[in-house]
């Protein structure tokens, strides 16, 4: 979409000052007599769409408009999708730079702020930057009008918004020459890394990790990275070395994860999990001096992890778990207060419904019983009794049937070593290839006893999909969306918590989630037979045109998600 801007009415800066001027000391609704008025700064215009109703509120919604010789940006940043992508990242990461400078607190709640939403590690879409294929760019934020109390401070919000503002954002365009190589750097990173995603596939990969890459992150609340004095940088074992070629780094090399079933072994603090969450994270590209930009996975890979007590909607999980004491069915499974086994089988059956070619899924956050069941265990309580496959049983049926992989973290269980395709173990935060060696042990243990204890597990059956979208959460109003954190969001008087949903990385994109299932419940319209086409719908409507499709006025506070997890977000819902 090329960002449109209206110069016909925009005032000059000098009108819009002496207007502010007069509205010193009036009540705060004057402010009102703002919206939908714009105004030309030197280089660019900005555009007021909403004034908000008192200094508490969110803050006014504000947009910024440069057309192309007025932002001057690089051939390089125009290129490709992915170019302009990066380019509007870069931009929105300026400007929350530009704006964390000349942010203030003036008066009463949120006057003198300038605010975006906090950018992330990871290079998403968003709304609040947008680069278009001519160069014009458009950025949109939030300004907090300035009040004592309830009254205008006229002469503040005049020096705000002509003064502090326009400088702000000349901050952030025209760059200077050094800014436009980092804009450069910025682009060849993501394009590299989008590279390294596309060659995955067609070499039979699911995931790819560079050597140099780092790893770990400062801490489990900080996502920049581990300082590189204590990391030590990621090395490819040799016999998973591959060689993949990029537009802009020639040809890179690291660890190529093969489609299949790959066990990560090692003891405990050896870094075992924090391999598999930069894999998780690999779906999405990542700015330059994350350590992360060349560690890439498949799309779609889906990170599973137990979660008791979450809602279960009618999931088939009759391939994990059948024949419950209680006769519940499990072919269209329903509680509100799932165990770890069964919240684990529903989210693996969710995630294939949803189109996921890789698991991810670490010891850490699993339910034992759904893992692994051991020979002692089999002797003591036989197949018949027991309700759960276990999941060590369900890799080869996922892989042959549903072309789904599956990575996955075990210190602690050897009975993966025979369904492996490929088994690594990690050695003070270094993979060492492990495969022949783990089959080796496989077989020399008891096979015998072992084929009589591992009768056939029941046959896999493909997944019953789920039926169209039930009904809405209780709000009739679309803006009663708020998101309280990442993980955390108020749909009307619905709270939805998406601790479980790991691969979210932004609130921009819980919002952006939320609102598309609000959209969901009520757009049925001729009601589609099947929940995934209702999604499938939708996510067509965003991919075409963009994620305003999903808000009513222009904000700045949406980024792009995947498919799977607004999937796994509308299991989550209660309605
Ligand atoms: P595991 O899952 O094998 O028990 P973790 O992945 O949780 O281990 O890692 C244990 C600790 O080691 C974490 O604090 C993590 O930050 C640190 N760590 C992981 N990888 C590296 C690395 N490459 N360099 C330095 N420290 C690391
Ligand atoms: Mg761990």
């Amino acid at each position: 979409m090329t960002p449109q801007r209206d110069h016909s009415t925009a005032r000059s800066l000098a009108e819009l000052g002496e207007l502010l001027e007069k509205l010193d000391g009036r009540g705060y609704k004057d402010y009102k007599t703002l919206q939908a008025t714009s105004f030309f700064a030197a280089g660019f215009v900005v555009a007021i769409d909403h004034v908000q109703g008192d200094p508490f509120a969110d803050p006014s919604r504000l947009r910024a408009f440069w057309d192309a010789a007025e932002a001057g940006l690089p051939d390089g940043a125009l290129a490709t999708d992915d170019a302009l992508r990066a380019s509007a990242d870069f931009l929105h990461r300026r400007m929350g730079d530009s704006f964390r400078r000349a942010s203030s607190r003036i008066g009463t709640g949120a006057g003198g702020l300038l605010e975006t939403p906090a950018p992330v590690q990871q290079v998403l879409t968003r709304s609040a930057a947008r680069v278009g294929e001519n160069g014009g760019v458009e950025l949109r934020f939030r300004v907090g009008l300035p009040a004592r109390g309830r009254r205008i401070l006229g002469l503040e919000a005049a020096h705000l918004l002509c003064e502090t503002l326009p400088a702000a954002l000349r901050a952030v365009l025209p760059l200077g020459d050094g800014d436009s190589a980092a804009l450069l750097d910025h682009v060849r990173c993501v394009e590299d890394a989008v590279a390294l995603r596309g060659a995955l596939e067609p070499g039979g990969l699911v995931a790819f990790v560079a050597d140099g890459a780092i790893l770990p992150r400062r801490s489990g609340v900080d996502d920049h990275p581990m300082a590189r004095a204590d990391a030590v940088p990621f090395r490819s074992p040799e016999g998973l070395r591959v060689m993949i070629d990029t537009p802009h780094s020639g040809e890179v090399g690291g660890m190529g994860i093969p489609a299949g079933v790959t066990v990560i072994a090692g003891g405990g603090f050896h870094g075992k999990s924090t391999l598999l969450r930069a894999l998780d994270r690999g779906v999405y590209d990542h700015r330059p001096g994350d350590g992360r930009e060349r560690v890439v996975a498949v799309r779609d890979a889906a990170k599973i992890r137990a979660e008791d007590g979450r809602l279960v909607k009618g999931t088939d999980i009759s391939n994990f778990i059948r024949g419950l004491p209680s006769g519940a069915d499990t072919s269209s499974f329903r509680t509100g207060n799932a165990s770890g086994s069964t919240s684990q089988a529903a989210a693996i059956a969710e995630a294939l419904e949803a189109g996921a070619r890789c698991l991810l899924i670490d010891e850490d956050t699993s339910a034992t019983n759904f893992m692994i069941r051991d020979a002692r265990m089999r002797r003591l309580v036989p197949a018949a009794d027991e309700p759960i496959v276990p999941f060590v049983d369900r890799t080869r049926p996922l892989l042959e049937h549903e072309g789904t992989s599956s990575i996955l973290v075990v210190g602690g269980s050897g009975d993966y070593f025979e369904v492996a395709d490929t088994v690594l173990v990690m050695k003070a935060y270094l993979p060492h290839e492990a495969t022949t060696l783990a089959k080796e042990i496989a077989s020399a243990s008891d096979g015998a006893a072992d084929a009589e204890l591992h009768p056939e597990a029941p046959e896999w059956q493909p997944i019953r999909p789920h039926p169209s979208p039930d009904g809405a959460p209780r709000t009739d109003r679309r803006d009663r969306v708020r998101v309280l954190a990442r993980d955390r969001v108020r749909i009307g008087r619905t709270e939805l918590n998406l601790g479980a949903v790991e691969q979210i990385v932004s609130r921009a994109q819980t919002r952006a989630i939320a609102l598309a299932l609000v959209r969901l419940a009520r757009d049925r319209n001729p009601e589609p037979a099947l929940l995934m086409d209702a999604v499938a719908r939708l996510v067509d409507v965003v991919q075409r045109d963009g994620l305003d499709a999903l808000q009513e006025h222009p904000t700045g506070d949406l980024a792009e998600f995947r498919m799977g997890d607004l999937v796994a977000a509308l299991h989550r819902l209660r309605t």
